[in-house]
């Protein structure tokens, strides 16, 4: 008796081992790495220098610093530019834009990373966040130390990249900014240091996420329209419309918002003092040049705090929008997609309220 049950036992248990071999494995993401260059990317003549040269390794060499993180995902890697964020431009957005729409349309890739300089991330970031008609994960990726230097930050952001990148509740949250183990919704994120690793903060709303060797824990999911819901598309587009920032300060004088204007400028952002002023002269030139269809954006030169509509400026009466959320580098990228709709500023207002 004891021996039959013992016979059945085992029967059971090889049952059980047969089965779960014939299990199809659980397949990994597939998560293609869009390298643009940037710090993580760059090299130092020498590793006791500061000085060092952005977008000088390519994906490959970023891949395979990490081969931990092909226990994550599936990866594979394309270039599409290797240049220090600072001259990222129009036309390198175009590509990319268009580029991450085209793969995240395919079943062929689950979720994107993007390795880029840590300058201008939150700019590309924001416009990807606009422009992308997807709910799969973006994830923008940089590091502050480049790839030569003693005790690089890029390889860890790397891999905790790949880890949100192949997380399932990293869908639908937007396009993510990963950088010394916390991760940030692209609308919220700015870049608060010149040098230290720990560079980036959502200085209104806290971080999406906290990621610690790939584990993640989820916080907030951030506000905002976006993806299929945007009403913005670059997929016709070659070009976007110009915008310029005009940075407020004592004394400021109305020159330069002419000479924005005669150079072609259809919008304008002030980075405007306080909750988003300037001085008497510069308000009448912005309240002219409004009249005359050029689109000003108040934002504000502080790091946090919103810029309320009709606070201190009367913006029904002189027709301007205000930034809200927005500083005035997220102002000019969603600006610019706006001035691809219309140039009625109450219509531009709505927009910087629900994106
Ligand atoms: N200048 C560099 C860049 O933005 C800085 C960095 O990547 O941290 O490309």
């Amino acid at each position: 008796m004891k021996h039959g049950l013992r016979m059945l036992g085992r029967i059971a248990v090889a049952m059980m081992v047969v089965a779960a071999l014939s299990l199809p494995a659980i397949a990994k993401p597939k998560v293609m790495i869009l390298a643009t260059g940037g710090t993580i990317a760059g090299a130092q003549t020498s590793q006791a220098e500061y000085g060092y040269k952005a977008g000088s390794f390519r994906v490959e060499d970023l891949i395979k610093a990490v081969p931990q993180m092909q226990e994550l995902a599936e990866i594979s890697g394309e270039q599409i530019v290797s240049i220090g964020s600072q001259d990222m431009n129009d036309e390198v957005w175009l590509k990319l834009g268009k580029r991450v729409n085209e793969l995240l349309q395919s079943p062929n890739t689950d979720a994107i990373i993007i390795t880029h300089g840590t300058d201008t991330m939150e700019e590309t970031a924001f416009f990807l966040d606009l422009v992308v008609k997807s709910d799969k994960p973006v994830v923008l990726v940089g590091s502050m130390r480049p790839a030569t230097a003693i005790s690089a930050d890029g390889p860890m952001n790397l891999y905790n990249a790949v880890a949100v990148a192949a997380d399932p509740q990293a869908k639908g949250r937007g396009v993510l900014v990963a950088l010394n183990d916390s991760v940030h919704a692209a609308r919220n994120v700015t870049k608060v240091n010149t040098s230290n690793v720990q560079a980036f903060q959502s200085l209104n709303r806290g971080p999406a996420a906290i990621v610690n060797t790939g584990k993640i824990v989820w916080l907030e999911v951030p506000g905002g329209r976006r993806g299929a819901r945007s009403e913005f598309s670059i997929s016709n587009l070659n070009a976007l419309p110009r915008v310029d920032i005009l940075y407020a300060h004592a004394n400021m004088s109305e020159d330069l918002i002419d000479a924005a204007v005669a150079n072609g400028a259809k919008g304008l952002v002030i980075a405007g003092v306080g909750d988003g002023n300037a001085t008497q002269k510069a308000i009448d030139k912005l309240a002219a040049v409004a009249k005359k269809g050029v689109v000003v954006v108040r934002s504000t030169r502080l790091p946090s705090g919103l810029t309320y509509r009709n606070n201190e400026v009367n913006d029904d009466e002189l027709g301007f929008v205000a930034a809200l959320e927005f500083n005035p580098a997220k102002a000019r990228v969603l600006l610019q997609q706006a001035l691809l709709v219309t140039h009625d500023p109450r219509e531009i207002q709505r927009m910087f309220a629900e994106y």
